[in-house]
């Protein structure tokens, strides 16, 4: 089609991965190294969260494909595994500036799809090419150890090997970073890659896939399905796929656990959060307040890293003003527009929940100091907008407290002590993030010492780690026990082999049989 071709003359790459379809676009699945139009008869709309015109259409791809993207796989792991690491290496360090190159393209597709602003939706690319960057040093990533003369003449070695065909299921929340925390990493170990981006969001994951092909990654290295429930099964269930990461929510990422685990397989599961900024009265006022702002409302709240619960200790409790009138500067719009704060959220459905989130906490006796409900866009009446809000007084039982809101909502507590406040939050069951504001390093230390939280800032809001380190969330939001990226990401998608040798001089044989356990 004219699509195509222009797909191919690279002019017009949101069309990246698409054909026409009673004109709407339509995504492509890949399969064996091809894009190819699924033959299901069942499409989800993509909608432009902005104005919910549909922009697009996803198959839910049928088992025929299911198979087929499998199959593809298994076909292309031995002679993957086999590519010599320096090549793989090659391939990434290609794949890294293409990357680059497309960022400003990567990124209109993300908030074509998802919504939020062109300026954070570049973060979110370069969040995800620092995963390929650090994918780019395999060689030293892979290496074994050894350990000479562990008896006479007898030397110890490890190997560090993939494991296989490996599968990611992606959440919509960050289009092009978190599909990037997974395939990368599991390539250039020598796996091969089953992909299910989010149905919602399928368009950043399949110009990936393409810039990955024009970097040189074989046929069949990775292959892209789509789909919600039965891909997802489908995924767990299959005997081939050896390993499966999957970032999303709890009810989702708790049945994939299981589910694949049942079935054999290793699961890494990132899940939802309640993530708590802890404000003590010696704070940096200005930093603190701007902080807090940015990461409660940024992406509309739409981060599993979102600072979405405040504890203010003490006196601190008098900022509270001016964090209203703060949240009140920010600027609600289209993502793609000029100057852009805060953009709308996924879906109408999220938008009702939100609001309804915001409601129970006013039923429920919590103060609404800033109502982001009926924020009218000029030009985007349609669109899933909710503005910056604020709920005060909030108790631990309240259901604003309890569930994850995943929209511009900051709810705030309140406590005396930094010891309240540390229960407080040992208290939730989830364990993605924190924060605490302080110029007091004892306070610092004592905090990070003693919260039951798997990442943890001071002084800085979204303490997302870089990918030399890994994303360690725990409790509530991690099931599994090897996180992704950094080595924890290299030891999930690899195993090791064990070499024991010995080397006898002629002289040295061994002239009868020890039938003891050799110590
Ligand atoms: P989601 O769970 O609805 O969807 C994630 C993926 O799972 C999608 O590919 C979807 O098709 C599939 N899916 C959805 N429901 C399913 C079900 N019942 N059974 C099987 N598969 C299902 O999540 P979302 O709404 O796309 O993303 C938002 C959630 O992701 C939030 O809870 C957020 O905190 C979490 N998240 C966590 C992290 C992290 O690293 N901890 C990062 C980003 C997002």
């Amino acid at each position: 089609s004219i699509i195509l071709r222009t797909v191919l003359n690279k002019k017009v790459p949101l069309q990246m991965g698409r054909m026409c379809y009673s004109s709407v676009p339509t995504t492509k699945l890949l399969i064996d190294g091809k894009f190819i139009e699924s033959k299901t008869s069942e499409w989800l709309d993509i909608h432009n969260p902005a104005t919910n015109e549909v922009v697009g259409r996803v198959p839910k791809a049928t088992q025929e494909e299911m198979l087929a993207a499998v199959d593809s796989c298994s076909r292309a792991y031995r002679p993957w595994s086999d590519t010599s690491i320096l090549s793989r290496q090659q391939i990434f360090l290609r794949y890294q500036q293409l990357i680059k190159d497309n960022i400003k393209e990567l990124a209109k597709l993300i908030t074509l799809e998802q919504g939020k602003t062109l300026a954070d939706a570049e973060g979110d690319v370069y969040r995800g090419l620092q995963v390929v960057e650090y994918a780019c040093s395999i060689p030293s990533l892979m290496l074994g150890e050894t350990l000479p003369s562990i008896t006479k003449d007898m030397d110890t070695f490890t190997y560090r090997l993939p494991i296989g065909v490996c599968a990611g299921i992606a959440p919509f929340n960050f289009p092009a970073m978190i599909p990037l925390w997974m395939f990368p990493i599991g390539m250039v170990c020598g796996n091969t890659y089953l992909m299910k981006p989010s149905e919602r969001v399928p368009g950043c994951t399949m110009l990936l896939a393409k810039l990955l092909q024009d970097a040189g990654a074989p046929d069949g290295t990775l292959n892209i399905i789509h789909g919600q429930h039965a891909a997802v099964n489908f995924i767990c269930d299959h005997p081939a796929i050896k390993a499966i990461s999957f970032v999303g929510s709890n009810p989702a990422g708790e049945h994939i656990y299981e589910r694949g685990s049942k079935s054999g397989k290793r699961v890494q599961s990132n899940m939802g959060a309640k993530n708590h900024g802890v404000v003590m009265p010696d704070a940096n006022k200005e930093n603190t307040i701007n902080q807090l702002v940015g990461a409660a409302f940024g992406a509309a709240g739409q981060r599993c890293m979102a600072l979405s619960t405040a504890i203010f200790v003490g006196e601190s409790r008098d900022w509270l003003p001016e964090l209203v009138e703060r949240s009140k500067s920010l600027r609600v719009n289209a993502g793609d527009q000029p100057g852009a704060d805060v953009g709308p959220l996924i879906s109408p459905e999220a938008k009702v929940r939100v609001e309804s989130l915001i409601q129970s906490g006013v039923d429920e006796g919590a103060k609404l100091l800033l109502d982001g409900r009926n924020t009218n866009v000029k030009g985007y009446e349609n669109g899933n907008f909710v503005g910056p809000t604020i709920l005060s007084g909030v108790l631990p039982a309240m259901k604003c407290y309890t569930e994850e809101i995943f929209g511009p909502v900051l709810v705030v507590l309140e406590a005396d002590t930094l010891d309240e406040a540390i229960t407080l939050i040992n208290n939730n069951p989830y364990g993605n993030g924190t924060a605490i504001f302080t110029t007091n390093g004892a306070t610092a230390r004592k905090y990070t010492h003693e919260v039951d939280v798997g990442q943890i800032g001071v002084n800085v809001p979204i303490p997302v780690p870089l990918p030399m380190f890994s994303f360690t969330g725990s409790r509530g939001s991690f099931r599994g026990d090897t996180n992704f990226y950094g080595k924890q990401g290299i030891s999930f998608y690899t195993q090791i082999k064990t070499v024991t040798t010995q080397w006898k001089a002629e002289d040295a044989t061994v002239t009868s049989p020890a039938v003891t356990m050799p110590t």
